[in-house]
């Protein structure tokens, strides 16, 4: 592993103007510079600051610190009860070890598995600009079928970040120079286009301090995650969401989907195809059309497409028949 500089951060003012790649809990980052594909001259350490509880909000939602392990907030009274797409979710994730382990504001910035990226001998645009992308062309089994680009295909891996995309979570950051932003997690990811190494937003030296959650939308919540094997994998296809069904039609309709682009996905045509409707199987596979309109598999990654299809049917089959 290369050197590097270590500072521990008492403040979140002191954090920000340190200058420096954050590390918390450290269940990506470490492992990518023991790799060399993340190689930062200076760590700053922010795991002490008061970042940590989980807050009610005036009009009814959550405020979450950033610190907030994985297990906590899967665990919290509250999230079981009025989000439980979001505790579903962060318990599909990982293992038990890494879910204490793995933080709230770290798992929005998870990084992507794709095989090509974690090899420093391979072609990877998003580690190396200009160097090419291996996985076109190459086993892409576990990569994007919405989205992408002839620079990257890659997948964003994350589970809890889906069900918040579902939920309209919105980011909460501190800049270097003080400001704060609050940021909707729809306009906090970023597609892979000719820039695949900048996967979101944030400016440099920019800290996530807390996510917020509006208040618990109405009806029933899921998520359901389709992978290799029962637990510790990767998602290939997940779908999160929120169904309001009123006097035998749809109210209302919240649908994220996890392991087939470059950010958890969320496509109003998509609800619009379902809100108004009686549920039905033509419904849904209108709106699975409207999810699919654009998808394209790279070979090994062709079969996302049809099995995408039949889980989002599946899903709003149980959630609303
Ligand atoms: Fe790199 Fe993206 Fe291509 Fe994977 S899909 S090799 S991350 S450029």
């Amino acid at each position: 592993m290369k050197t590097f500089d270590y500072e521990r951060a008492s403040s979140i003012d002191a954090a920000v103007r340190a200058g420096g790649r954050f590390i918390a809990g450290g269940t990506n980052l470490l492992d990518l510079m023991k790799l060399q594909v993340e190689t930062p001259d200076k760590l700053v350490d922010i795991s002490r600051l008061d970042l940590d509880r989980i807050e009610e909000r005036d009009d009814g939602g959550l405020t979450i610190g950033a610190l907030v392990p994985n297990s906590d907030l899967a665990a919290d009274p509250r999230v079981i009860e009025r989000y439980e797409v979001l505790s579903r979710a962060l318990l599909a994730g990982a293992s038990g070890q890494l879910r204490n382990k793995a933080t709230t504001g770290g798992n929005l910035l998870q990084r992507t598995r794709c095989y090509y990226f974690y090899d420093t001998a391979a072609g990877c645009n998003k580690r190396e600009p200009g160097s090419g992308c291996e996985a076109i062309g190459g086993f892409n089994r576990i990569h994007a079928i919405i989205g992408t680009s002839d620079q990257c295909i890659a997948t964003h891996p994350g589970d809890m970040p889906v069900a918040m995309r579902a939920l309209d979570a919105v980011v909460v950051t501190q800049r270097r120079d003080g400001d704060k932003r609050r940021i909707s997690l729809g306009d906090f990811y970023r597609l892979p286009g000719d820039t695949p190494q900048i996967e979101n937003v944030l400016d440099a030296g920019e800290l996530i301090t807390h996510i917020e959650l509006p208040p618990a939308p109405a009806g029933r919540q899921f998520y359901r995650k389709v992978r290799d094997r029962a637990s510790y994998a990767f998602a290939l296809v997940s779908v999160a969401g929120v169904v309001d069904v009123q006097d035998g039609r749809i109210a209302s309709a919240a649908l994220a989907f996890g392991g087939v682009a470059h950010m958890p996905w969320r496509n109003p045509a998509v609800e619009q195809a379902l809100v108004g409707q009686a549920p039905s199987t033509e419904v849904f596979e209108a709106a699975a059309d409207a999810l699919l309109r654009d998808a394209r598999g790279f070979g090994s990654n062709d079969f996302k497409i049809p099995l995408l299809r039949r889980t989002l049917i599946a899903c709003l089959r149980d959630v609303t028949l």
